[in-house]
């Protein structure tokens, strides 16, 4: 029996070093830890796509005095661990952002992150960034037969939100996945898929370029006013600065109560696969990355090595590496049994924050204090919205953020938060499991 460990970011639960991304990292000279007392602008805690964004974006809009503190390294939390894939939307459905606030409003919402996914593209391009971008689009493989469901989403997508996905009917979608589990499926063409450790490694690099200071192994301890100003402290420095953004996803800053409180850490898992060699085409004549239509769906994309990167499952119990493996593997043989020896060389697991309304905290008080968090699965596009935000907000009192103000910090009850989501899972999953059964 795997012990219960709830998903929080202790040192114990850490596997970074066994992540494939880490393994083929980009070097570069590492940020020295903050030393002394020095002044800044803004201070940025977190140096994950959040944290990346918001300070890449301030130093493009002129801002040269920013500072960026990250505990470990840069990209240690779900940005450097996670599938890659950079699409639009947010962990809350489309339907769902609809009947919340209407058409007009979610257009917007929706097309923030529509422009984030075409920021990445161009950043990628302007800051000469290595990350093996594959700009090929993302299948979403309906497991199911009843395709409705997919024709219900497409036709929503297209009328309500302008995206347009393409219908892959079964012998199309087959032609490009060699696997009878799935039926028919949707492209959505305005996606692509990279490396995420060495885009955030990039994304460091240009802040740098831009003024940034960046700090690793700089985790923040403490937070208070002093001054008419906050004073951010660390294990060996400290910084005076009008305005802070809490940037720490699930990796739980524990600096600011009610801002800690308002997300669920929740894990997910990854794998990759020996250099599959002629083995990947037996599985796969496409280089889009592929998820499929279930609550607790596979999501997978070929590396530039032929190696394949699988990654699946949501649990509030972070795992070791091969208990990640194990799991993973059943699961990877459900969909290409033609695998069956595959020998699997990394497996890890990494973090999202979830708020309880399933959509991005992005945020901010008048004493100066600011916030972007709670990602979900859905981080790449959406961080990347947000650092404009925050951005524009610090920088020249843009209020776009306002937005946002649906999606407050309202508390996630952890610990016994964590039981709900996990109910909530595995009823969801159950239903999965049990429309599979029906449709055998
Ligand atoms: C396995 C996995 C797969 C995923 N797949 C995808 C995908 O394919 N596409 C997609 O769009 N999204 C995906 N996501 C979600 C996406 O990765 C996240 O939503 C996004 O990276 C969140 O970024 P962040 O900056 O908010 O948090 P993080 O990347 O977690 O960064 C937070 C950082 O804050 C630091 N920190 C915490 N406390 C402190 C402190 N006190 N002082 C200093 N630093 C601190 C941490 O060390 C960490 O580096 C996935 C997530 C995971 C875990």
């Amino acid at each position: 029996m795997l012990a219960y460990r709830p998903a929080t970011a202790s040192p114990m639960s850490d596997r970074h070093a066994t992540s494939y991304y880490r393994a083929t990292a980009n070097p570069y000279a590492p940020y020295a830890p903050l030393q002394g007392s020095t002044d800044a602008r803004v201070v940025v805690v977190g140096g994950g796509f959040a944290g990346l964004n918001t300070a890449l974006g301030l130093a493009e809009r002129g801002l040269r005095d920013v500072v960026l503190l990250e505990r470990e390294q840069i990209g240690h939390g779900a940005s450097g661990r996670n599938g890659g894939f950079v699409f639009a939307g947010y962990s809350l459905g489309e339907q769902a952002l609809l009947d919340q606030l209407g058409q007009d409003r979610a257009r917007e919402l929706f097309q923030r992150t529509i422009d984030g996914v075409h920021r990445i593209r161009q950043r990628i391009i302007d800051y000469a960034i290595a990350c093996d971008a594959v700009d090929e689009g993302v299948i979403w493989a309906n497991w199911f037969r009843d395709p409705r469901p997919l024709r219900a989403r497409q036709q929503l997508l297209a009328e309500r939100y302008g995206a347009h996905w393409d219908w892959l009917p079964e012998a199309r979608l087959r032609e490009r996945i060699h696997s009878t589990r799935y039926h028919d499926g949707l492209f959505e063409r305005d996606a692509l898929h990279l490396h995420p450790l060495n885009y955030a490694i990039g994304l460091a690099q240009a802040a740098t370029a831009h003024g940034v200071r960046i700090h690793e192994h700089s985790g923040v301890r403490r937070l208070r006013r002093e001054g008419g100003r906050w004073l951010v402290q660390t294990a060996a420095g400290e910084v005076r600065a009008e305005q802070v953004v809490l940037a720490c996803g699930g990796y739980l800053a524990g600096l600011e109560r009610q801002i800690d409180q308002a997300i669920l850490p929740i894990a997910t898992y990854v794998m990759v696969t020996e250099p599959l060699g002629a083995r990947l085409p037996e599985c796969l004549s496409t280089r889009a990355a592929v998820y499929d239509t279930r609550f607790a769906f596979d999501y997978y994309r070929p590396l530039p090595d032929t190696r394949l990167l699988w990654g699946g499952r949501i649990s509030i119990r972070d795992r070791a590496p091969r208990a990640v493996q194990r799991l993973l593997h059943r699961d990877l043989l459900r969909v290409f049994p033609q695998l069956k020896d595959v020998r699997i060389d990394y497996a890890w697991s990494g973090l999202m924050s979830y708020a309880r309304h399933q959509m991005p905290q992005i945020g901010g008080r008048d004493d100066g204090l600011w916030w972007a968090q709670a990602f979900g699965g859905h981080g790449l596009s959406s961080t990347c919205a947000a650092g404009e935000l925050l951005a524009a907000a610090i920088a020249q009192g843009d209020d776009a953020w306002r937005q946002f103000a649906d999606y407050g910090l309202a508390s996630t009850y952890r610990p016994l938060g964590f039981l709900a989501a996990q109910a909530s899972y595995w009823r969801a999953e159950f239903q999965d499991w049990f429309k599979t059964r029906l449709e055998a």
